[in-house]
């Protein structure tokens, strides 16, 4: 059975990693040149996607590549003082297995632990698909698939082909987002530093495997923005105008947005699907079940939902209709939780009030200053709230085929 998936960074090479141990013949078509490793950001694994990393080998390589932030100092606006977080604390209450690691670092550990077995297309992009399963391809010969799958992010282009009109269905979360690239002298390895202000957070790390710092901007907009995806000035200059006048050293990361060989800026959106299947064509990761960049623990999803249509595809011997009938069944309830954590979080990382700001500051200061036993134990209270991703559920797929 061959199976085509558009997209090589995180769910991509997941899920093809798995769909060759268990016999299928896997292609991989990626738009970029190559793996990519500039411009990524600070992702996190949480329990059941450390296991599944466990199962594919590379746990100790993404441990090893850790960005190891171990302190936060909180600038709040208007305070005299800084805040210090103790951030293992803070990640304590909310996993007892999590790791933060580069998403470009991510990728390369998933990328590496199939490539031998998987054809990886670089520098190409599906153009067309057929219900038959015939691909055209910007660049290489058109061919057949019995399966495709969109792997490619929170645009996806297999969404737009496949979806049309439904492939829109999003809610906005009321804010923004942008990373900037900036000289790593601007930080200090492991600690972050922030600036917490109503309606607006900078935030700015670095970490032993970069060769960079990035900061992090999030801001709150009570409507969308009008812009084009591809004007990176009028990007610019919306992210000036929110961050003007908060402080000497964010105006500082802001002088570098016309130095910076990186920029990303998006609106925080969640994608509404209920259905992310069309015959032979299925979705993975953000490109099917986004719940919002940055607030909605995504990465996990993504090897979560990796794992799991592979797993499916496999127990219903290629019978895809039926496998991806159990793949969303099996995600609803994670995607669902997913959601309803990332439209929370949009809010309380945001503040849009200085009591909500103040609220922010000190919850993560006296979370710190806890024991980490008694944060855990807090927490577990609550498996449905901040546990969220710890307590996601799987089905324990054999890990080769007849396996
Ligand atoms: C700024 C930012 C901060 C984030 N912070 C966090 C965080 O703190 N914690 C967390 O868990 N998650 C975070 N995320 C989310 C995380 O990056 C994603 O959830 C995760 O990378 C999803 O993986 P994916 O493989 O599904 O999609 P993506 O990582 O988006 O990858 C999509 C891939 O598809 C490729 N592609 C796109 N179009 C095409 C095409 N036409 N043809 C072929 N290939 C194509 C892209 O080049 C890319 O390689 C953040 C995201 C952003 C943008």
């Amino acid at each position: 059975m061959r199976i085509l998936i558009s997209g090589a960074s995180i769910s991509g090479p997941v899920l093809a990693y798995w769909l060759t141990r268990y016999g299928y013949d896997v292609t991989v078509v990626e738009r970029a040149p190559q793996l990519r490793k500039t411009g990524g950001h600070a992702v996190d694994l949480f329990r059941p996607a450390m296991e599944i990393s466990e199962r594919m080998g590379v746990l100790p390589q993404i441990e090893a590549l850790a960005t190891g932030t171990t302190e936060l100092t909180i600038y709040r606006e208007g305070a005299r003082r800084p805040s210090h977080v103790d951030v293992t604390k803070l990640v304590g209450a909310a996993s007892d297995r999590h790791v933060e690691i580069m998403r470009d670092d991510l990728s390369e550990a998933y990328y590496c632990a199939g490539k031998d077995d998987i054809e990886y297309l670089f520098g190409d992009s599906i153009t067309a698909i057929s219900p038959d399963g015939d691909v055209t391809f910007e660049h290489a010969e058109s061919r057949r698939f019995d399966v495709v799958v969109g792997a490619d992010g929170l645009h996806s282009n297999v969404r737009r082909l496949v979806f049309g009109e439904d492939a829109g269905r999003t809610q906005f979360l009321g804010g923004y987002l942008a990373v900037l690239s900036v000289p790593k002298t601007l930080a200090r390895e492991r600690q972050s530093l922030g600036h917490l202000g109503v309606g607006r957070v900078a935030m700015i790390y670095t970490a032993q495997p970069l060769d960079d710092a990035r900061v992090v901007f999030l801001f709150r907009s009570k409507e969308e923005l009008h812009y084009h995806y591809r004007d990176v000035l009028r990007q610019k200059e919306l992210l000036q105008g929110a961050f003007a006048g908060m402080h000497p050293r964010v105006d500082r990361w802001l002088e570098e947005l016309n130095l910076t060989p990186a920029f990303y800026f998006d609106s925080i959106t969640q994608l509404q699907l209920n259905t992310w299947s069309r015959g032979r064509v299925t979705l993975v990761g953000d490109a099917g079940y986004c719940p919002g960049p940055a607030v909605g623990g995504s990465t996990s999803l993504s090897v979560f939902g990796a794992y799991v249509l592979a797993g499916e595809l496999a127990q219903a011997n290629g019978d895809y209709l039926r496998a991806f009938a159990a793949y969303e069944r099996q995600m609803d309830e994670p995607v669902r939780r997913s959601r309803a954590f990332a439209r929370t979080a949009a809010k309380r990382l945001v503040p849009g009030s200085a009591a909500g700001v103040w609220a922010l500051a000190r919850g993560a200061q006296l979370i710190s200053a806890l024991p980490t036993s008694l944060t855990r134990a807090l927490a577990g209270l609550s498996a449905r709230g901040v546990r969220v991703f710890d307590s996601m559920q799987y089905r324990d797929y054999p890990t080769t085929v007849g396996g």
